[in-house]
């Protein structure tokens, strides 16, 4: 790390202990982009980085809600705006019984690079609760999202903060989201959430985005070497929105995925996942993939087993954090992975990450392969503000065209801040670069 950033995360490490995800989120911006703060001396007179890593404002709420036996329970409800110099702050909302501060201010700093990355108006921010839906009927998802919005609606607004989806939290908690804000409100202000069904002011390609747009990600870093996904053998980790429109699009490109998972274990299919069947069980059944499992011809489950052992020659983890440790990476190198595209929020742990830059894997950080869902996002509010939409063509081609340039722009970044073919450096200095130059632009705010 350079010798005038490590006081700068010491001090991040004191004011926030124990938040571990978030330190290691900051960690790997603040080793990236040295080079950049020697050529930009400015930068550092106006305090840009420590900026960037304190949000501009945490909310934490109370979240009571009552279950379908009249058991009373309370969560409690996250937003991290973390900086808003780009555009209004702009990030999903994660349900999960994980989530703690740390961990929505680890996703909230890391959307703000993605988001700069995007070239589209967007700051970044985060949100969710430690809400556990599994096993929850519709009327309790219903409720406890009506009860979350009672506080979280006074923070947000198209032109302040606009959440959207993450893991626990797709278009039926949005439509349940959203409906309570307009009623809240009294507005039918559809530019304040995306990821909204497509009846009521939602945008094509926004389900698929963060998959559709990882496959494209990867396509490029695999171009570059002068490679397709055309007859690979592909490992796409989970199963959830990501997961699926990424393995839908990889089929498309002739590549073929093997396996998937969730948190019970994965599933090894040779013969290529039934996308049919995994969306039947996944998004209408709301199943487990032991479902998947047991009704797919030629698929075993593996349960307790590492699902980095399946040989393929691309790797997609698009589950969640630190889901990628070292020997994962150890097994796909030894088997002969030629890249890894992060669908999910860090999901490599930073060892893993060294082990496949050593072997020279190409390695594309969330934060670039992941940009598709929010980058559509934008598209989304943008169609809303003009009260348009678009089709489903236009809304994919534009979104290729996001992706590519974002391939484009780290790989052209590495190259100039001497890391040829390291899309993390490229994709932190390319971001940070980005935010720090608004920032100087609008003054000490
Ligand atoms: N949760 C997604 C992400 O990690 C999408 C955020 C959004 O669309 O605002 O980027």
């Amino acid at each position: 790390m350079h010798e005038t950033l490590r006081p700068i995360y010491e001090r991040v490490l004191s004011r926030n202990p124990g938040e571990t995800e978030f330190h290691q989120a900051v960690r790997e911006v603040l080793e990236s982009i040295g080079p950049a703060v020697d050529k930009h001396p400015e930068y550092a007179q106006a305090k840009i980085v420590e900026r960037i890593c304190e949000p501009e404002r945490q909310v934490i709420f109370r979240v009571p809600w009552e279950d379908d036996d009249g058991g009373i329970h309370i969560n409690r409800g996250f937003r991290v705006e973390f900086n808003s110099v780009l555009g209004p702050f702009k990030g999903g909302l994660r349900f999960h019984p994980s989530v703690l501060l740390g961990t929505v201010k680890f996703l909230g700093f890391e959307q703000v690079f993605k988001n700069a990355l995007t070239g589209l108006p967007i700051g970044g921010g985060k949100g969710g609760s430690d809400f556990d839906p599994r096993g929850r009927s519709d009327r309790e998802i219903m409720r406890f999202c009506q009860s979350f919005m009672l506080e979280l609606y006074r923070h947000i607004g198209e032109h302040t903060d606009v959440p959207a989806g993450d893991m626990g939290v797709g278009g039926r908690e949005l439509g349940y989201l959203f409906g309570q804000y307009k009623r809240i409100t009294n507005r039918y202000e559809s530019g304040v959430l995306t990821g909204k069904g497509l009846i009521y002011g939602g945008a094509q390609v926004r389900r698929e985005a963060t998959g559709y747009g990882s496959a494209f990600f990867v396509q490029e870093m695999l171009r570059v070497r002068g490679e397709s996904f055309e007859g690979k053998d592909v490992v796409v980790s989970g199963s959830g929105n990501v997961a699926i429109y990424t393995i839908e699009k990889v089929h498309e490109m002739g590549g073929r995925v093997v396996a998937c998972s969730d948190s019970d274990g994965y599933v090894h299919h040779p013969d290529g996942v039934d996308l049919d069947l995994l969306k039947e069980v996944k998004e209408v059944r709301r199943e487990r993939i032991a479902a998947y499992a047991e009704k797919a011809s030629g698929a075993t489950l593996v349960e307790g087993g590492s699902i980095w052992d399946v040989p393929c020659q691309v790797a997609l983890p698009s589950a969640t954090q630190n889901e990628l440790d070292a020997d994962g990476a150890r097994a796909l190198v030894r088997n002969g992975c030629l890249a890894v595209g992060e669908g999910a929020n860090m999901p490599t742990t930073p060892e893993a990450v060294r082990v496949l830059h050593e072997a020279g894997v190409a390695f594309g950080p969330g934060k670039a392969a992941n940009a598709g869902g929010v980058a559509a996002s934008a598209l989304e509010m943008q169609q809303n503000a003009s009260r348009d939409s678009w089709t489903f063509e236009h809304s994919e081609a534009r979104l290729r065209d996001i992706m590519i340039d974002i391939h484009a722009r780290c790989h052209r970044t590495a190259e100039e801040y001497g890391s040829p073919g390291n899309y993390v450096a490229g994709a932190n200095i390319a971001g940070y670069a980005r935010v720090a130059e608004a920032m100087l632009a609008l003054g000490l705010i």
